[in-house]
């Protein structure tokens, strides 16, 4: 947070406030998503898996490419927390700092979420958010974000001193290591910031900080993805519940999250192809 307390002000400070700002990464170059054959894809979607992830608790679940795969709202308001990793090279995984500088905050329909360096490639793109309504309301708020990180023993214990087990972190790292066969010390190199599905949070606008608020979401919203690669999914029932009030303990009612997994006929996907990893060089001036 930034003091109004300070004792210094040049002359041209209000001129220098002044100048208008320029988007960072401009996204006109990118290639865009063939969103067309997704929505005719998902015309003729057969589902051939459901997982339910349970509350306080999360499960790690693959999506081969060119599958789409939902998230539902089971029983009543619930926020997950999403990961995702390159099915075999669990060092390609999500960066939530690339995909919010790419298309801000929140992510909905058309937005795509980016694999880490060296790789930068789609790992799955959204193709339908029943919250889509939503849009920005007037504190600033919206669903899905992608500027929390993810709820962790860690920052609790640091706050209020108190050890909590089933923060989406340690639910992430305990899905992870089963899935993967592999122990939690490993398991949690590999977690890392997430897409919050249909929390609603945003930045207050006297201090900027990282608000949330309950969700709107509703029995049977869900969002979609497209999986633009192999993936492994790691999602975890946050215990916040709807985090209307507090997460990182038990006191939060919270439900289960439903995850269904698609196959699409390959035909309804003419214009597309698996991503590449980034075609930079990898010199750095070398
Ligand atoms: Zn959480």
């Amino acid at each position: 947070m930034k003091s109004s307390k300070v004792n210094y002000k040049p002359k041209d400070a209000e001129k220098r406030k002044a100048i208008k700002p320029v988007i960072c990464y401009p996204i006109e170059s990118l290639k865009p998503p063939p969103m067309q054959d997704y929505f005719n894809a998902r015309k003729s979607l057969k589902k051939i898996d459901q997982i339910i992830i349970p509350p306080r608790d999360a499960k790690c679940f693959k999506v081969p490419k060119g599958h789409f795969f939902r998230i539902y709202c089971e029983n009543g308001p619930q926020v997950g927390d999403l990961n995702l990793w390159c099915h075999n090279n669990l060092d390609e995984k999500f960066y939530s700092g690339k995909t919010r500088a790419l298309y801000g905050t929140h992510l909905s329909t058309k937005d795509r979420l980016w694999s880490c360096f060296p790789y930068l490639r789609p790992m799955a793109t959204i193709t339908h958010d029943t919250l889509g309504w939503y849009g920005y309301d007037s504190d600033g708020g919206s669903v899905h974000d992608v500027i929390g990180t993810r709820c962790d023993p860690y920052t609790e214990k640091t706050l209020s001193n108190k050890e909590y087990h089933f923060c989406c972190h340690s639910n992430l790292i305990r899905a992870l290591s089963n899935y993967k066969n592999i122990s939690y010390e490993k398991a949690e190199k590999y977690v890392h910031d997430v897409l919050n599905v249909f929390m609603c949070t945003g930045f207050t606008k006297d201090t900027h900080q990282y608000f949330m608020k309950a969700s709107p979401v509703r029995v049977g919203d869900y969002i979609e993805f497209f999986s633009e690669i192999d993936l492994i999914a790691g999602l975890s029932a946050c215990p916040g519940g709807d985090c209307s009030t507090s997460h990182s303990s038990d006191d939060a009612i919270c439900h289960p999250l439903r995850v269904e997994i698609y196959k699409c006929p390959r035909d309804n996907l003419n214009n597309w192809k698996e991503p590449k990893i980034s075609e930079y060089s990898g010199k750095h001036n070398r």
